[in-house]
């Protein structure tokens, strides 16, 4: 049962209630090169991002913004450490969002100062509590980086800004050791009804990326826990758009694109089934079909049709062909190589 929180909106996105939890990334390329943040900003959308986020370590860096801002539809949040002149730049640059622990940005007037004009505009503020890096009295409290800790520190970060009539928030608690990420998110969406934006920070390169982020936002996501989400990759910003929706279907949300469904392969194989398989796969994400089908790929006919009969439509390999079926019904034989196969059967997918 999903955890009712908070609505907040960021640009033209709500999160929190029963909106749908938003997919998010954030761009590598050095914040100076706004050429480059702009183009990568292009491709991140593309990929069907639905809120970006970039650096802007200093206020002068804040003119990526702007320029992102002209370029895509999609709600642009400034990332800020420690220098509150950039938060405040970033927004009369027109950030959607800003991310800033106010208790690490000095005296209780600049945490005013960036509350007060955000405020002003209705741009919502992200505290993004690490386990990494929490401040050092919580630590000292508890010893090690343990969930309540995470909590105590976002309760600190929360207190700070409300101090200041300030209660357009988005919390997140992120750790790179999963059960431990998953256990702070639980403790503190019991205790903060703010929106929270799930995530496994430093999870890797992209296998050991993709299972901790499957497991912790996949994990939580199913608990019911979760407003909008950030897979961490060693990878390209594209690639954590298109697993943080792989997770959302994974766990049983509705999402836009085809799922694939696919056997393992075995010893009753006798067609080029990795092969079709990923070749189905690259052509319908190129096409960015938005269809919310169900396409099995399987690898004999024997098994198939029945393992996969939920599947809207499917293929099942013999000898140089493969038994087309659509909705459980078995409708004829496609020849040829991998390429035809894959060819006609996208063709068929296209008709559905
Ligand atoms: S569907 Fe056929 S080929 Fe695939 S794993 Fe099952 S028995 Fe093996």
């Amino acid at each position: 049962m999903r955890k009712l929180k908070k609505v907040v909106k960021i640009g033209n996105i709500a999160i929190g209630g029963t909106n749908p939890v938003a997919v998010q990334t954030m761009l590598n390329v050095p914040v100076k090169d706004i050429a480059g943040n702009v183009a990568q900003a292009k491709r991140v959308a593309e990929a069907g991002c639905q809120i970006v986020r970039v650096t802007v370590p200093a206020p002068e860096d804040a003119a990526v913004v702007a320029a992102i801002k002209e370029a895509v539809d999609i709600p642009v949040v400034a990332d800020i450490h420690f220098n509150y002149k950039a938060a405040l730049a970033a927004l009369d640059a027109g950030a959607d969002k800003i991310r800033i622990n106010p208790g690490n940005i000095g005296a209780d007037e600049n945490v005013k100062a960036v509350a007060d004009a955000c405020n002003a505009k209705n741009v919502p503020i992200r505290i993004g509590v690490n386990g990494g890096s929490l401040e050092k009295h919580i630590l000292a409290k508890y010893g090690a980086p343990v969930p309540e800790a995470m909590v105590e520190s976002a309760l600190y970060h929360i207190r700070l800004l409300e101090k200041h009539d300030f209660d357009n928030i988005v919390v997140s608690i992120k750790s790179s050791n999963v059960p431990r990420m998953m256990a702070a998110y639980r403790l503190l969406s019991e205790q903060c009804d703010y929106p929270l934006h799930v995530g496994v920070t430093e999870a890797g390169t992209a296998r050991m990326g993709l299972i901790k982020s499957g497991m912790g936002i996949g994990g939580l996501l199913m608990e019911g826990i979760g407003d909008t989400l950030r897979v961490s990759l060693t990878d390209e910003p594209e690639q954590e758009v298109l697993a943080g929706y792989d997770i959302l279907r994974a766990a049983g949300f509705a999402v836009a694109g085809p799922e694939i469904i696919s056997c393992p392969t075995c010893g009753r194989t006798q067609y080029p089934m990795t092969d079709i398989a990923k070749k189905v796969e690259a052509r319908l994400q190129a096409d960015h079909f938005k269809k919310p089908l169900k396409i099995a790929i399987m690898g004999c006919i024997v098994n198939g049709p029945g393992e996969a009969s939920d599947a809207d439509i499917g293929i099942a390999g013999g000898k140089d062909e493969a038994l087309l079926f659509i909705r459980g019904e078995k409708v004829r034989m496609l020849k040829g190589d991998a390429d035809a196969i894959v060819s006609q059967l996208v063709e068929e997918i296209y008709k559905l």
